[in-house]
C-alpha cells in the first residue's frame, strides 16, 4: 500500500545519498510491515524519478576521483569495511529477523555468506591484474587492462536484504566502480545500516548511494544514461523486464530470476542424511530462499523410506517469530504470500497430490495477525500440476517420484528454471553422471542446495538467469570491468610507409 509521507510515524527509513541519510519530505512511501504480528512498524521512501536521478549524479560524480584512486588505497577500505561489517554481525541479523521474519541466526548466516564475498572484493588486486605478451611482432608488445565500468546499479529483492547486495556492490566498488543499491521495499533498513558501515570504514561519500523505492525507481535506473551496468536480484517475470529494459538502453546487464530446485535421492543414499538436508533446506527462512529445495525427486524404492523420515522431521519443526528463542521457522513475507502458499496446497491437493504433512492450520498464539504457514509435504506431485511448474516460494515440499536416475534428470531438464539440485547417493559413478548431464547452473552432492562459496560464482540456467554473467567470484569482477587491449611499439629503428596489413 502506498501514501503520503507521514511524519508522525514511528520509523521512517529513507535513502542514503552523497555519504548521508535523505528523506525527503512529502514523498511517496509504503508502510513497513512485521510479518510476525501484522503490525504497522513505519514507513520506507519510495524514490522518484528525480531521487533516483540525485543519486545517479551523486555515483557518476564520485567515479572519476574514485576509480583512479589506486588499489593500494581502495583494498584498506574494504578490508576495513569487511571488519566493521563482522562487528555488526549481531545488529544486522536483528534488524532483517525484525523486518524479513527469519530467525537471527539466520540472517547471521547471510550475513557471513556476504563476508566472503566482501574478502573476494579485498583480493581486487589479483582478479584486476591483466596480462602481457612480449614481442608479438618485431618491437611490438601486446597487454591488457581491466577497468570500471562507471554507475553500477544493483537491484536486490525482499528474501536476503544484506547477502544479495553484497553478492553485488564490494566487487563493483572494489574495481573501481560507484554504485546505486536499490533494496526490496519490504526490508530496506539493512541496506541503511550497510551504507553507513561503509562510510564509517572509509569509503568516501558518493560511491555508494541507497536508494529505496519500487517499480519507479527501478525503471528509472534501467532507463537512466549515466548507469552502465545493472545487476539485478528476485522473480523471474521482473528479472525478464529488467534484462530487456536495460539491454534495450545499451547497459550489461545480469538478471537473476526465481527458482524451483530439485534434490534426488537415490535408492542407495544414506536416507537420514537426505532427510535431515531436505528438511533444512526447504523450511529455513520458510522456503523463502532461492536455493530452497522445492522439489525432492525420490528414485525406485528411495520414496517409501524418505517420506516417513521427512514427515517425522517436519512434524518436530517450531515455527514462530523470531523472537521466540526455541523457534526454527518464521512467517511468510506478506498474508498475499501466505495466501499463495495455500492456493498452491489446494491446486496440489485438487489435482491428485496427497498432503503428508499440512501446515495450513498452523497457530502460533500470540501472533494471529502474523503470517505464519506451518511446513506442509505434498507427496505424488507430477510435472504439469500447477504446484509443480511454478515458483511457490514459500514454506511448501512436492515429492515426486520417479522410477529411474534417467526420468530424475529429464524431469530436471524439462522444468523452466535451472537454478541448484542436488544428489544423495553413494554411487560415485551416478553422481558423476549426474554432474555431467543435469541442466542447471549450482550442483551438490551429498549436499543441500548449494550456495557456492565466495570465490566461485552464483549463477542458474534457463529462467533463473538472463544475461552471460553470474553474479561474484570471477564472473563478478568480468561483470564489473571492461578490458582494454593494447598494442605498443618502442622502438629506435626507422619505418617507412608500407600498405600490406600488417602481419608480423
Ligand atoms: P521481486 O521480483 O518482487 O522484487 C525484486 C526487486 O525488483 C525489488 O527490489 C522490487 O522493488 C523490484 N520490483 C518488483 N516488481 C517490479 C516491477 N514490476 N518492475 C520493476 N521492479 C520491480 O522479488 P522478491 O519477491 O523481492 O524476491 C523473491 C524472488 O527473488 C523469488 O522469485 C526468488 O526466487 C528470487 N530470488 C532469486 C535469487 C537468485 O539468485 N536467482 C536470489 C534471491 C531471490
Amino acid at each position: 500500500m502506498t501514501a503520503q509521507h507521514d511524519p508522525a510515524k514511528t520509523l521512517i527509513v529513507g535513502h542514503w545519498i552523497d555519504g548521508a541519510p535523505l528523506e525527503p519530505a512529502g514523498a511517496r512511501c509504503q508502510d513497513l510491515v512485521d510479518p510476525a504480528s501484522g503490525t504497522r512498524r513505519g514507513v520506507v521512501a519510495l524514490a522518484d524519478v528525480s531521487v533516483v536521478d540525485e543519486a545517479v549524479r551523486s555515483a557518476a560524480a564520485a567515479f572519476p576521483s574514485w576509480s583512479s584512486l589506486p588499489l593500494s588505497r581502495r583494498v584498506p577500505i574494504m578490508r576495513r569495511f569487511r571488519t566493521a561489517l563482522a562487528e555488526h554481525t549481531d545488529e544486522l541479523a536483528r534488524i532483517i529477523a525484525a523486518e524479513h521474519g527469519k530467525m537471527v541466526d539466520d540472517a547471521a548466516g547471510e550475513i557471513v555468506r556476504g563476508l566472503e564475498v566482501v574478502d573476494l572484493a579485498c583480493s581486487a588486486p589479483t582478479m584486476l591484474k591483466g596480462e602481457y605478451s612480449d614481442q608479438v611482432a618485431t618491437g611490438i608488445d601486446t597487454y591488457s587492462l581491466l577497468q570500471p565500468v562507471g554507475v553500477c546499479a544493483g537491484i536486490t529483492p525482499f528474501n536476503f536484504p544484506a547477502m544479495v547486495p553484497l553478492w553485488m556492490f564490494p566487487i563493483a566498488i572494489a574495481c573501481g566502480n560507484t554504485f546505486v543499491l536499490k533494496p526490496s521495499e519490504r526490508d530496506p533498513s539493512a541496506s541503511l545500516l550497510l551504507a553507513r558501515i561503509a562510510a564509517d570504514a572509509g569509503l568516501p561519500p558518493c560511491v555508494l548511494n541507497v536508494l529505496q523505492g519500487d517499480e519507479v525507481a527501478v525503471n528509472r535506473l534501467l532507463d537512466h544514461p549515466d548507469v552502465k551496468a545493472v545487476s539485478f536480484v528476485g522473480s523471474t517475470a521482473v528479472a525478464c523486464h529488467v534484462y530487456e529494459r536495460a539491454a534495450a538502453a545499451g547497459k550489461r546487464v545480469q538478471a537473476l530470476g526465481g527458482a524451483k530446485n530439485h534434490l534426488v535421492v537415490l535408492p542407495d543414499a544414506d536416507i537420514a542424511q537426505a532427510a535431515d538436508a531436505v528438511v533444512s533446506a526447504a523450511f529455513g527462512s520458510a522456503g523463502q530462499r532461492c536455493m530452497a529445495v522445492s522439489v525432492v525427486v525420490a528414485v525406485g524404492t528411495a520414496a517409501d523410506r524418505l517420506v516417513p523420515e521427512i514427515r517425522d522431521r517436519v512434524a518436530a519443526l517450531r515455527v514462530g517469530p523470531a523472537s521466540d528463542p526455541a523457534a526454527e521457522m518464521g512467517p511468510v513475507i506478506t498474508p498475499q504470500a501466505r495466501d499463495r502458499v495455500v492456493s498452491h496446497i489446494a491446486s496440489g491437493e485438487a489435482a491428485g497430490a496427497v498432503v503428508v504433512f499440512d501446515g495450513r492450520d498452523t497457530v502460533v498464539p500470540g501472533h494471529d495477525g502474523g503470517n505464519f504457514i506451518g511446513p506442509t509435504v505434498l507427496d505424488g506431485v507430477r510435472s504439469g500440476m500447477d504446484v509443480y511448474d511454478t515458483e511457490v516460494f514459500g514454506p511448501l515440499l512436492g515429492i515426486v517420484r520417479v522410477a529411474t536416475l534417467d526420468d530424475a534428470l529429464e524431469l530436471i531438464a524439462a522444468n523452466a528454471y535451472g537454478n541448484g539440485v542436488s544428489i544423495f547417493t553413494r554411487s560415485g559413478g551416478a553422481a558423476r553422471r549426474f554432474v555431467r548431464e543435469v541442466e542447471a547452473g549450482m550442483v551438490g552432492i551429498n549436499v543441500p542446495i548449494p550456495v557456492p562459496v565466495g570465490f566461485y560464482s552464483f549463477g542458474g540456467w534457463g529462467d533463473s538467469l538472463f544475461g552471460d554473467t553470474h553474479v561474484y567470484g570471477p564472473e563478478g569482477f568480468h561483470f564489473y570491468t571492461r578490458s582494454k587491449v593494447v598494442t605498443s611499439r618502442w622502438t629506435d629503428e626507422t619505418s617507412g610507409v608500407d600498405l600490406a596489413f600488417p602481419n608480423g
